[in-house]
């Protein structure tokens, strides 16, 4: 029998409780559209979670897979008339999963990838210049695709092409911006520092456009999210211990993200995983919380006019709700700063609160079911008529593009700050 006392379960018996079996959380949750099977949704989880913890149930392949099959996407949460938070009774399940079997091959190579900034630099280097053995340039679109099977990539997919220089090795530390401005931390996330470098240069100009000053500390690490996919905690505890200590490096009155899984790790998850057992951590973790902003909030709330940035060419735009914006109440800010960009006709699509399927590494470990899940999107956004697709988050950029290049569609995928400015000198 394996120790319970120190069991991750244990933090989160209380609310295991909670759960009548009910069944309200299965209208929406992405994990049973694609596997159509009780396990998959969140009281199948639940009562999964409630053995391991009884230590009553095998620790076998079986188990460790029925756990991953979540997105984190909290639409279950939201849904509960018993407030249960299933997304940290997954999250705890899947570290006491980890700590009682080991990690997975796959989720001990993504700590080994995440852990390290500059040997994640030094591999993205090395995609950018190796890219071409590897993926072709798919003519009718700006996707890349792979030229033979590699693991964990279906060749089905389409990649986005790494950036030649990363965003954070184009800008200094801080950039002065007016006096009695704000003094803004930037935490870029890594999609956006080596893949959506766009993103990063629409953000910084947005933010010097109203005056700020805009720090981007050097010594950050990756938000660490995608090793909760694993339960890889101890990885997650030390990249936030990290990130923490370079933010609080700055007097600044925020800390932005333009990036939604981020912001999501900053804002709540860190406080609520890593914090939880350490009570001055969990304090310092609070604080950063409380001045963690998503851009488009933070735009918003210092008076952006998009009438003065922003710009189309009368272009109709469909806008997706990335889960860890809307979860955080974030739906509002980004339509309304689009609506108010001249050249620019909103029209929404049916479902645009709905997942996407990226779910951080689900995509990779469930890639087949990622696309299922992603399908009805892709038809939605289509159904539109518009020409492009905005959404807050970098990682959703990549999965929508994938979706829409797959069913033969031209429909551009940016940036929510990419269209907030396009009418800037950058
Ligand atoms: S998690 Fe909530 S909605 Fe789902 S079965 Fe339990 S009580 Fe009902
Ligand atoms: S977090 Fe999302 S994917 Fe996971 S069980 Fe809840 S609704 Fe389903």
């Amino acid at each position: 029998m394996s120790d319970t006392t120190t069991d991750p379960l244990k933090r989160v018996e209380d609310q295991l409780k909670k759960c009548v079996k009910c069944g309200a959380c299965r209208a929406n949750c992405p994990a049973f559209t694609a596997f159509q099977r009780e396990p998959a949704v969140a009281r199948g989880k639940i009562a999964l979670a409630q053995h391991v913890l009884k230590d009553d149930l095998a620790l076998d392949d079986q188990t460790y897979l029925a756990m991953s099959k979540c997105l984190l996407c909290g639409s279950c949460v939201e849904k509960c008339p018993n407030e249960v938070p299933t997304d940290e009774i997954v999250i705890a399940a899947r570290e006491s999963l980890a700590k009682k079997r080991g990690l997975t091959t796959f989720h001990a190579a993504i700590g080994q990838v995440i852990k390290n900034r500059s040997r994640m630099r030094m591999g993205a280097r090395l995609a950018a210049l190796l890219g071409p053995l590897f993926f072709r340039k798919v003519p009718e679109t700006s996707g890349l695709r792979l030229r033979f099977p590699l693991p964990f990539i279906d060749n089905k997919r389409h990649i986005p092409a790494i950036a030649r220089k990363p965003f954070m090795d184009r800008h200094p530390e801080v950039i002065p911006g007016e006096p009695g401005r704000p003094r803004i931390v930037f935490f870029v996330g890594c999609m956006t520092n080596f893949v959506y470098t766009e993103v990063g240069e629409a953000a910084l100009a947005l933010f010097r456009h109203l005056g700020c000053t805009v720090i981007i500390p050097k010594g950050q690490q990756c938000c660490g999210l995608p090793g909760m996919s694993g339960g890889d905690i101890a990885t997650v505890r030390d990249l936030a211990e990290r990130n923490l200590a370079e933010m609080e490096r700055y007097e600044a009155d925020y800390v932005m993200t333009a990036c939604a899984t981020c912001g999501g790790a900053l804002h709540r998850l860190y406080p609520l995983v890593v914090g939880k057992r350490n009570p001055e951590l969990r304090s310092r973790l609070d604080a950063l919380a409380a001045k963690t902003m998503d851009a488009a909030q933070l735009l918003q709330q210092l008076g952006l006019n998009p009438t003065e940035t922003g710009g189309g060419d009368g272009v109709r735009i469909t806008y997706h709700d990335p889960c860890h914006l809307r979860t955080r109440g974030l739906t509002g800010q980004p339509r309304a700063l689009l609506k108010s960009t001249p050249g620019v006709e909103l029209a929404e699509m049916e479902g645009a609160d709905r997942c996407c399927g990226l779910g951080g590494t689900f995509n990779v470990y469930h890639y087949g079911s990622s696309m299922t899940i992603n399908e009805a999107k892709s038809r939605a956004i289509v159904e539109t008529g518009a020409r492009v697709v905005a959404t807050g988050c970098p990682g959703c950029m990549m999965q929508l593009s994938d979706g829409l290049k797959q069913h033969g569609s031209r429909v551009e995928v940016l940036h929510t700050l990419q269209l907030l400015a396009r009418g800037l000198k950058r």
